[in-house]
Formats: C-alpha cells, sequence, structure tokens
C-alpha cells in the first residue's frame, strides 16, 4: 500500500514515510492510492476479535512495513486495559430503542482523540527507533488534542512534546489534566495569549525550515493520516456490536469539527462495511453542514468563528475536508488542485451540481446544533435515560434524531466525556458531572507549566535549551 497526495505532486510512498511528516510537499494530504475493500465474509469472522486483534486486522490493509506480529504488538501497547479501563472497552451505551453511544471516549484524557493517539505513541516511538533517530513535537492546543497528544507521547523514547496553551483559557479540568503530567519528555508552555497567538507561534518556528530540520521538529494535528487510519476501527467495531450475524446496514452520527472522525466513517464506508448514513453534525460554526446543504463550501475567517459551548468543534476551515472532496472529484488531482486554487483567490468552491451524490453514493446529511439546542438535549437525555452526556456528543444526538429510520440504529459517537465541560452540564441539568474514579485525585496533583510572553523568539529558545538532539545530527 502506497501514499499519494490529493494534489498529485508526490511519488508513491511506503505508510512510514508519510508517518512522521504533515502536509504532502505539494501542499496537500497523504492518501492512500487505492481504498482496500473487506468481503462480508471477513466482516463476519471478525466478530469475535478484541479491540486491538480487529485494529492490527484493519490497519494492516494501511500498513505493509510494519510487519503484522509487530503490529500486533504496537495495537496491544495502545489498546490495553491500562490506557482504556472500561468494560467492555469501546462499549455501545443506548440511549433509547433507535439511538446508542458508541463509547470513545473512556481512554485517559476522556475524549476520543485518545483512540488515535494511543496507536500514534506506540507507532512513533517504534519507528523513531528503527531509524535511529528523535522528534520533537511542537503544538499548540485549546485542549483536546495536546492532551491526548502529550498522554499519548508520555514516557515515549525517542519523543519529546513541547505543547504551547493560551494561558487561563482552557478549563480547570484540562489544565490539571496536562500539567499534572511529570514525565520529562513533556514540555508546557502557558502564553500570555489566546489559542490563535499560540498557533501563530508554531507556524512561526516550523515554517522556518532551518530551525525545523536542525531541530527535527514534528507535528501530531489532524491531518496526520495514522490518525485517520485508527479511527476507521471503531467504525468497524460500532457496527460489528450493532449488528447481528449476517449484518445490516447501521448510521453514524459525528459531531464534526476538522473533518478528521467523520472522514474515518467515510473510510470505512467505502471499504464496503454497510453504513447507510454519515451524518454530519456541527454546532454554530456550520461550514460544513453548509457545504453538505447547498454544495458551497465556504470557509470563514477566524473573526467569523463563534467561541461555544462545544468548543472542540469552534472551527473555520476543515483540515481534513480535502481528502474527502478528492473522492468526491473521482480522485482527480487536477480537478482538486484546481478546486483548492479557487478557495485561495475567491474563497470558496461551489459543488452544487455534485450534490445529489452526497447523500445517494456517499450516504452524507448534515444538520447543525446551536447552545440552546445542546442544553435542551444534554436535559432531555439525562430525563429520559439518565445518561449525562457532554455538549459536543449532545450535538450529535441533536442532529441524529432528525435522520432516524425505522430498523437502522444510529450510533453517535460519544466524543468527550461530560466531567471535561462541567460549566455547561451544570448550566442544562444544574448537577455536577461525576469525575472518574481513576482521575478523583486530579486537581489536587502538583503542576509542571512554564509561563512564557506571546514571543516565539523565547518559545525558540526554550526548545534549544531543552530538546534532546542525537548525537550526529547536533548542530
Ligand atoms: C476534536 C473533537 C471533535 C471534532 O472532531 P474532528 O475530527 O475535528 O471533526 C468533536 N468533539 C470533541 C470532544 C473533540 O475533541
Amino acid at each position: 500500500m502506497k501514499y499519494v497526495s490529493t494534489r498529485g505532486g508526490m511519488s508513491p510512498q511506503p505508510f512510514c514515510d508519510i508517518l512522521l511528516e504533515g502536509l504532502a510537499p505539494d501542499g496537500g494530504l497523504a492518501v492512500p492510492e487505492t481504498i482496500p475493500r473487506v468481503s462480508a465474509a471477513t466482516l463476519e469472522q471478525w466478530r469475535s476479535l478484541t479491540y486491538a486483534e480487529l485494529a492490527t486486522e484493519i490497519l494492516s490493509l494501511f500498513i505493509d512495513d510494519i510487519s503484522r506480529d509487530e503490529l500486533a504488538t504496537l495495537t496491544n501497547a495502545a489498546y490495553s486495559r491500562e490506557a482504556f479501563p472500561g468494560e467492555p472497552m469501546v462499549p455501545l451505551k443506548p440511549l433509547s430503542n433507535e439511538i446508542s453511544l458508541l463509547g470513545l471516549s473512556e481512554g485517559p484524557t476522556l475524549a476520543f482523540k485518545d483512540m488515535a493517539m494511543q496507536l500514534l505513541g506506540q507507532v512513533f516511538e517504534y519507528e523513531l527507533e528503527r531509524r535511529g533517530t528523535t522528534l520533537n513535537i511542537l503544538g499548540a492546543t485549546s485542549g483536546d488534542t495536546g492532551s491526548a497528544a502529550e498522554y499519548a507521547m508520555r514516557g515515549k523514547r525517542g519523543v519529546t512534546v513541547f505543547m504551547l496553551s493560551p494561558q487561563g483559557r482552557m478549563s480547570a479540568f484540562q489544565r490539571a489534566q496536562m500539567y499534572s503530567l511529570q514525565d520529562e519528555n513533556i514540555h508546557n508552555i502557558a502564553i500570555e495569549g489566546v489559542f490563535d497567538d499560540c498557533q501563530d507561534i508554531v507556524k512561526a518556528l516550523s515554517g522556518d525550515l532551518e530551525f525545523k530540520t536542525a531541530w527535527r521538529l514534528g507535528a501530531v494535528n489532524s491531518i496526520n493520516w495514522a490518525r485517520i487510519a485508527a479511527q476507521v476501527v471503531y467504525y468497524f467495531w460500532g457496527w460489528l456490536r450493532a449488528t447481528p450475524a449476517g449484518g445490516s446496514e447501521v448510521s453514524f452520527c459525528v459531531p464534526s469539527g476538522n473533518f478528521g472522525n467523520i472522514l474515518a466513517g467515510h473510510i470505512a464506508r467505502e471499504m464496503g462495511l454497510p453504513v447507510r448514513r454519515l451524518v454530519l453534525a456541527t454546532n454554530e460554526n456550520n461550514v460544513l453542514e453548509e457545504f453538505f446543504r447547498t454544495g458551497v463550501y465556504r470557509p470563514r475567517s477566524a473573526a467569523q468563528t463563534h467561541a461555544t459551548s462545544s468548543p472542540s468543534m469552534d472551527i473555520s476551515k476543515a483540515s481534513n475536508f480535502e481528502r474527502f472532496v478528492f473522492d468526491l472529484v473521482g480522485r482527480d488531482p487536477a480537478k482538486l488542485s484546481s478546486l483548492w486554487k479557487q478557495l485561495e483567490t475567491q474563497g470558496y468552491f461551489d459543488l452544487a451540481d455534485r450534490k445529489a451524490e452526497f447523500e445517494e453514493r456517499y450516504g452524507f446529511v448534515s444538520g447543525t446544533s446551536s447552545h440552546a439546542d445542546r442544553l435542551a438535549t444534554i436535559k432531555r437525555v439525562h430525563q429520559e435515560s439518565g445518561v449525562l452526556i457532554d455538549p459536543h456528543t449532545a450535538d450529535g444526538v441533536k442532529v441524529a434524531a432528525q435522520y432516524l429510520e425505522e430498523g437502522v440504529p444510529m450510533l453517535v459517537l460519544e466524543t468527550a466525556l461530560p466531567v471535561k465541560f462541567a460549566e455547561t452540564i451544570r448550566e442544562a441539568v444544574g448537577v455536577e458531572p461525576p469525575v472518574p474514579e481513576h482521575l478523583a485525585g486530579l486537581a489536587d496533583l502538583p503542576q509542571r507549566v512554564v509561563k512564557m510572553a506571546c514571543d516565539a523568539e523565547q518559545v525558540r529558545q526554550y526548545i534549544r535549551d531543552h530538546a534532546p538532539l542525537p548525537e550526529s545530527e547536533a548542530p
């Protein structure tokens, strides 16, 4: 299995060569040359597998430069009882006769990003060791991504993490989660500024090619293909748990931001998983809902992006969307490139003439949810089923209700646990969300964080002072 760029300017590369890279050299995103197919008979054979075993089967379709045995070792380490203490792992939690949650948030940071990051931590360590080199991950976070990355990379050989976060802008729970890590290879840097300031510093330092190369800077952002591949696994898992032997169709509803989570659902469907609909849910930042409703994709500016009570879905443009559009235009890199050129010059593109295919060919439908919808949904679900859901999952449950069909189970992806967003839960139902047992003492742990002015040069110096380099590559 080789990978090419959506924009056509990259010679085919094996998985491990795209693993540690961000964008393809031509500015596009890496995609598999062909999408592997899974037969109905194979699907049936997968019913008895554990999560780690299923991950090995599916990932080996996308990765042929790590042996199957080694891949099994990596998935076992990633999807261990230690990281995912719930029993069973990735459970289905019924809310009603029609709707169940797919429990993706039982990992170390209580959000679905752990599902992919835990694997990434294992694969990064493996590949860096094989190459005899190291990587310094520089990132910016407003909460979920940074903590998932830190918990995945903590203690991993060859990896050091420098994570910028906006001082005083994360919830107390999120701060405690990140800053309480005492691992030597994890550096939390609290910047005097907002998330965009942190992001700008990352761009400035990663854009300095000389510095980036000398200090082996890398990223674990949402366009990383390994994260998408890891996410494909839980669509299969959810389908296998929700259907009887012989199978039938299932719909998935996905609270969406950067289009990474639901893109994995699209890949699973293209692989042959019997998925009826992929329901895309957005909050007030509805750039994706607008596309699936009208065919027009019009990214917004930071100033046009609302700060909402489902903050991990507050996006202005959807970084993974390019991979879906690549399929939509028949995997034609020239067509794809001209659309993205038009985005640059005109700020939008219009695929209204393909609109019929969105649902008929690809199963996509969409809807939006507001702050009032989230509160009402959290309250209603709590009253009717006794289950507390987080605000992002609530966006999903709200939109899923618009697309229920007789005889088709609807699985809503649970993207975080309510304790991460306690303020909104209190507003909705007036109760304190439960803290999982193993995190009970989190707020009292000592915190390890460096405060810094909003200044790229100070961050640059901090990296110079704290990043290990392989002897042979010391500048
Ligand atoms: C990241 C995140 C999302 C959005 O997922 P995408 O892959 O960016 O579409 C939704 N909910 C939560 C809680 C998240 O952390």
